[in-house]
């Protein structure tokens, strides 16, 4: 299903807002918005800002949220509380509500919603009503040529791969040219190798057509690899919005930390200029941005496996020992159990074997400073 169009009567037109520092444009804006289904509270508080262009990726655990967001700017709901402005037009709020089949908005699935009885070209048509026969056509060939798929406007769509299926959604979609387009876990029907290629394709059709996208996912690396920036939900709310590597390298709760990937956490007693962990003493610059207030106090390091490594050594000189480890092929990660009973994780090559049980240092080999939580 495609949604689009010029705007209902009753929406409210205002130019698309401009930052003035960067020069972007916001297409799609979000604003305290709530929406509460009887007694649960699915999104609350919602504020977000998406630029012209850009690629933001709507990330979090099941539950929290993230289809509720993505229906909210369809149109396929409407909130309970708060205003979706779409290309200046406010489309839900401020007693607006426009239908989703007249919001500038366009969708893919997950499981693509292809016309079974139509050609590939027609389904890349379908959205098309306004443009004479001529205009339909090179707009298809234009559409099929940027997804790959040139040679194959007249197949059905059941003599399709998956991936093929995938490039006919997406370019059905950008057909009528939506200010927005959602993307409702598109990479969920796509075996784990196929999913991997059309990540990157499906950023290169995006970025090439140059559309303004909002995409929904659980797959941590799934949103770090192809968003510009990822918006982590938990329970109804944003917890974190930011580039990919901002979030993954500052996160900053607890819980965005454990969700991107695996997190674990050092206890540091902060000094005058150093730090106190069970792997020695460090600078105490090593704890991003600290200050004074916290002189004294045991804070939290978050410390991540390619931050660690493991040496095995004598029982006499060790932090700790082996009590896991898993491989993964080109890499080992073993679990650590240091003497205060904290246990981390430190990424080793393959070829670097150690058994369960092996007494080992552990050094911090970060080269960058480590976000720290207070200590609960
Ligand atoms: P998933 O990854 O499993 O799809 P999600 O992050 O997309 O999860 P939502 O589907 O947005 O989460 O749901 C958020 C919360 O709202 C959940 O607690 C869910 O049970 C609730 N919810 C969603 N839709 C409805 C509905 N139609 N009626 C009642 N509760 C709903």
């Amino acid at each position: 299903m495609t949604m689009r169009n010029a705007g209902s009567e009753e929406a409210t037109r205002s130019p698309p807002r401009t930052d003035d520092d960067t020069g972007a444009e916001t297409v799609l804006e979000l604003s305290g918005v709530r929406k509460a289904y009887r007694s649960e509270t699915a999104v609350s508080g919602v504020d977000l800002a998406v630029e012209r262009g850009e690629l933001l990726t709507l990330l979090g655990p099941s539950g929290c949220g993230k289809t509720t967001t993505l229906r909210l700017i369809a149109g396929l709901d409407a909130p309970t509380e708060g205003t979706v402005t779409v290309g200046g037009e406010t489309v839900a709020g401020d007693g607006a509500v426009t239908p989703p089949e007249e919001r500038d908005v366009g969708m893919v699935f997950q499981e693509f919603a292809l016309f079974p009885h139509l050609t590939v070209a027609e389904n890349v048509a379908f959205g098309l009503d306004d443009l004479d026969d001529a205009a339909t056509d090179a707009r298809v060939d234009e559409l099929l040529d940027l997804v790959g798929l040139a040679a194959y406007g007249d197949r059905a769509p059941g003599d399709l791969s998956g991936g093929q299926r995938q490039r006919v959604a997406l370019a059905r979609s950008l057909a009528p040219e939506p200010d927005v387009l959602l993307l409702d876990e598109p990479f969920s029907n796509l075996d784990v190798r196929l999913r991997v290629e059309m990540r990157e394709e499906v950023k290169r059709i995006l970025d090439e057509a140059g559309v303004t996208a909002v995409s929904v996912t659980h797959d941590q690396e799934e949103a770090l690899s192809i968003s510009d920036r990822v918006a982590v939900m938990h329970d109804g709310r944003i917890e974190q919005v930011g580039a990919p590597g901002d979030v993954f390298e500052h996160p900053e709760s607890r819980f965005v930390a454990s969700f991107l990937g695996q997190a674990d956490f050092l206890p540091a007693r902060v000094g005058e200029s150093a730090v106190e962990t069970p792997l020695g003493s460090y600078a105490r610059a090593r704890l991003k941005g600290v200050t004074d207030d916290y002189r004294g106090a045991t804070v939290d390091a978050l410390v991540r496996p390619d931050d660690l490594r493991a040496t095995p050594t004598a029982d006499a000189d060790a932090d700790g020992r082996v009590v896991g480890r898993r491989y993964a092929g080109p890499s080992f990660v073993y679990r650590v159990e240091l003497a205060d009973g904290t246990v981390v994780s430190c990424l080793h090559n393959h070829t670097e074997e150690f058994a369960v049980g092996t007494p080992v240092t552990v050094e911090l080999v970060a080269d960058h400073p480590l976000a720290w939580y207070p200590d609960r």
